[in-house]
């Protein structure tokens, strides 16, 4: 089906454009609530026609009219992976849809599994919109100003099914919309950094680690003409000092995006430094021990999408990452909920003595720490090993093109030890050891110590 030439979809999207994008500018507290709650009433009663909700529902004795707003979503279940896949495929949509229509996308694998869910047409749009709107608080144009995004267009990712399989095709992307340019954040940097140098674009988007490397092939000589008002990072946590070095290399602002597959994007940064959840379209809990946290608390991020005709995701648990709630209003127009801090994957995390639990985030700042103090990417990729609460094993694949220059292997070695050293603590033995590569399924962490015996009592 040619989606430009269809008057229903035309007119869903552009009312979409007129009423989505702006709606948290444009609506106060209590008119978001009721929208909200009558988001959830339908979504509910979408997801009563799929096989994985309704059986799960049915089972528990809940229909969807006993749900009348978000008050009530914790007699909802909790939905994990597993039950989606076990579904997968004809059991996570409505029966009797055509999924000829619906595009199918997975989760990347930095925990070495992938995971597909269906998405429509409309929800690729609205996936879009969420990023307009995140852009347009920094005052840019989406149809104007020119805009370099590096995406993951490996296939079967997310993004290849949002944008090459689903908009592009359907929409001419890039003749309706020639003032963005597309990159592969799987090309060569070099490659990367030479075409946007030769396009000069007053915004990038991309992921927090090809950021890096443009920022350090900068400050080797390359991308002279590269300065963008701003530039957006998404798929890690940034870290304050690695934040600093890109914004330091090309004298710009750097604004966070937070997003999973599953969902689209979900929160973003805005002018005054405050992560607002697109509540409008889904709806977050943070929980420990499943109990809601208090406000800068952290928790198990549950996620639930207010919209979609494809495979409903209802208190999903499974987007894994852990972030702290803001109770507190911003100064700010937006009308949302707030997140304090993302902490990142839980399941990318290590236990350490005492039910310490390093995360993500404090993992990114140790690699981090290797671009912007020895200010080299000869580190080509890792793998860490946790064998048990005492013992880290620190993988890494040198770039051997890139050996015999400095710092030596020695130097970025003992760096990466002291960085781990510092935040595991004193009891615990960190190995390093070469490797030739990781394999592309493999999982990037991996801890062998079994979480459900440990209870946990800080985040680091
Ligand atoms: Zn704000």
């Amino acid at each position: 089906m040619n989606y430009l030439f269809n008057p229903i979809f035309i007119s869903k999207v552009l009312k979409s454009y007129f009423f989505d994008i702006d709606r948290l500018w444009k609506i106060n507290e209590e008119q978001l609530r009721k929208y909200r709650d009558k988001r959830l009433r339908q979504i509910v009663r979408y997801a009563y026609t799929v096989p994985v909700y309704h059986d799960k529902y049915k089972e528990m004795g809940i229909h969807p009219a006993d749900i009348h707003g978000l008050d009530d979503i914790t007699k909802l279940p909790e939905i994990s992976k597993e039950e989606i896949k076990h579904y997968y495929p004809n059991g996570i949509i409505p029966s009797g849809v055509d999924k000829k229509n619906l595009i199918e996308v997975s989760t990347s694998g930095t925990t070495g599994k992938s995971f597909p869910i269906f998405v429509d047409m409309y929800d690729i749009v609205r996936g879009l919109f969420g990023y307009i709107r995140t852009i347009k608080e920094y005052g840019i144009n989406w149809r104007k100003t020119k805009m370099t995004i590096i995406g993951d267009f490996a296939p079967h990712t997310a993004e290849s099914g949002y944008i090459t399989q689903g908009l592009s095709p359907h929409l001419k992307l890039d003749r309706l919309m020639n003032n963005i340019q597309w990159l592969d954040t799987n090309d060569d940097p070099k490659k990367i950094i030479r075409e946007i140098n030769d396009f000069k674009p007053e915004f990038i988007g991309g992921y927090v680690g090809m950021l890096g490397h443009l920022a350090l092939l900068q400050e080797k000589g390359l991308g002279k003409n590269i300065r963008p008002r701003y530039i957006a990072t998404t798929g890690a946590v940034l870290d304050k000092s690695l934040k600093h070095f890109i914004e330091e290399q090309f004298e710009t602002q750097i604004f966070e995006v937070y997003g999973a597959t599953e969902t689209g994007p979900i929160a973003f940064e805005c002018k005054q430094g405050h992560y607002h959840i697109m509540s409008d379209f889904l709806h977050l809990e943070f929980l420990k021990d499943g109990k809601p946290v208090s406000s800068s608390e952290p928790g198990l991020v549950l996620v639930t999408k207010l919209f979609g005709n494809g495979t409903p995701i209802i208190r999903y648990n499974a987007i894994n990452d852990i972030a702290a709630p803001l109770y507190e209003p911003c100064s700010c127009e937006i009308s949302s909920g707030l997140i304090k801090k993302i902490y990142g994957r839980n399941v990318l995390s290590l236990i350490l003595p005492g039910g310490r639990v390093l995360l993500a985030s404090g993992i990114t700042e140790i690699f981090g720490r290797i671009l912007y103090e020895l200010k080299t990417n000869k580190l080509k990729d890792t793998r860490i090993i946790q064998h048990d609460m005492t013992h880290i094993e620190v993988q890494v694949v040198i770039d051997e093109q890139l050996r015999d220059q400095e710092p030596s292997v020695d130097k970025l070695f003992s760096l990466l030890k002291q960085g781990f050293q510092e935040k595991a603590g004193r009891g615990v033995e960190i190995s390093l050891k070469e490797i030739k590569k990781v394999g592309k399924n493999e999982a990037r962490i991996v801890s062998k110590v079994d979480r459900s015996k440990v209870e946990i009592t800080q985040y680091i």
